[in-house]
């Protein structure tokens, strides 16, 4: 009901926080999150104008009187579009949306002397509206400027939630560059066993085929998204290498038979997770359940 509500405000349209906005530039605007921001923008009373690549040529123009510039572009191509801007108004406010943060916020803030706020919308352009989605949000420069911004952000329906650039990366790292590549990883080998896709789905219960989806999904996307998240800090890198290391070392215990010690692992780990296992147990059994209903 709640989603309902939201979908239907969106075609009357949303309060307009900071009337008196010049234009808001949107870089990368003709993208799947670009479109996103400039119906959501459009819809709350904002002027919103469009540079995308072969549109530089009137970067001076456009720029010269924005009120607000968002970057949209690909995470590689970031920090040189960034880089590549004019001088742009001392009371200008310059977001970017790309999902690593620190980079591209140490890149805005040499760029430009005023306002500086990094968001990170938590979720694919799929989604269809902001209602419940999670929006991260790190703080570059004159937050008092950007506050209008992060109010208007929660009309939308979405939750915020503020963290530094370099913690947003590190936690990153094990929600998505570890659990994507995992997933690429896992598709890769389904693939390469020529599984039967039918066959392994007319045997799956409702939970196989939930986690089959999820795997499945990523390949619905766009791959130089996930490549560039992947491949965004040699962290990462060194992160899956650990998480291989662990992989092989858990094989042993295979390779020895060792049910022992595969079962001391086992609770050592239900130890770490502590009381949310039994939570997740239950969260996870709600879940399914209502997928069932669904039906
Ligand atoms: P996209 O490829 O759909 O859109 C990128 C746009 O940038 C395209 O329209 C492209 O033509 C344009 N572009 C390329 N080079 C340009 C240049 N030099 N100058 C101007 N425009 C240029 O990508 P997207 O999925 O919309 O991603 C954009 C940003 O949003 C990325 O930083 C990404 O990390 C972030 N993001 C995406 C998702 C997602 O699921 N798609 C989720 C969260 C955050």
């Amino acid at each position: 009901l709640m989603r309902e509500s939201y979908s239907s405000e969106n075609d009357k349209g949303f309060k307009t926080l900071c009337p008196t906005l010049r234009p808001v530039v949107i870089v990368g605007g003709k993208g799947q999150m670009g479109r996103m921001f400039e119906k959501m923008l459009t819809l709350s009373g904002y002027q919103v104008e469009i540079l995308d690549k072969g549109d530089w040529d009137r970067a001076d123009t456009l720029l010269s009187s924005a009120g607000m510039v968002i970057i949209s572009v690909p995470i590689h191509l970031t920090e040189e579009v960034i880089a590549r801007l004019p001088t742009l108004p001392e009371d200008c406010i310059l977001v970017d949306l790309a999902s690593i943060k620190n980079r591209p916020l140490q890149a805005m803030l040499a760029a430009h002397s005023g306002p500086v706020l990094g968001l990170h919308p938590m979720f694919g352009p799929d989604s269809g509206s902001l209602a419940k989605q999670v929006v991260v949000w790190c703080d570059g420069r004159q937050p008092e400027a950007c506050q209008w911004f992060l109010e208007q952000i929660q009309v939308w329906g979405a939750r915020l939630h503020r963290i530094s650039a370099v913690e947003h990366d590190q936690n990153m790292a094990f929600i998505q560059a570890l659990r994507h590549f995992a997933t690429f990883a896992y598709g890769l080998h389904l693939a390469e066993e020529n599984v039967q896709l039918e066959q392994l789905l007319a045997l799956s219960s409702p939970i196989y085929r939930l986690e089959l989806a999820m795997v499945g999904r990523l390949f619905a996307q766009d791959p130089q998204l996930y490549a560039d998240i992947i491949m965004s800090s040699e962290s990462n890198l060194a992160l899956i290498k650990r998480y291989y290391h662990r992989f092989g070392e858990a094989i042993t215990l295979l390779e020895k038979g060792d049910k022992q010690a595969f079962v001391h692992s086992f609770n050592q780990v239900k130890h770490w997770f502590g009381d949310y296992a039994d939570h997740f147990m239950q969260e996870s059994r709600t879940l399914l359940r209502q997928a069932n209903d669904r039906k």
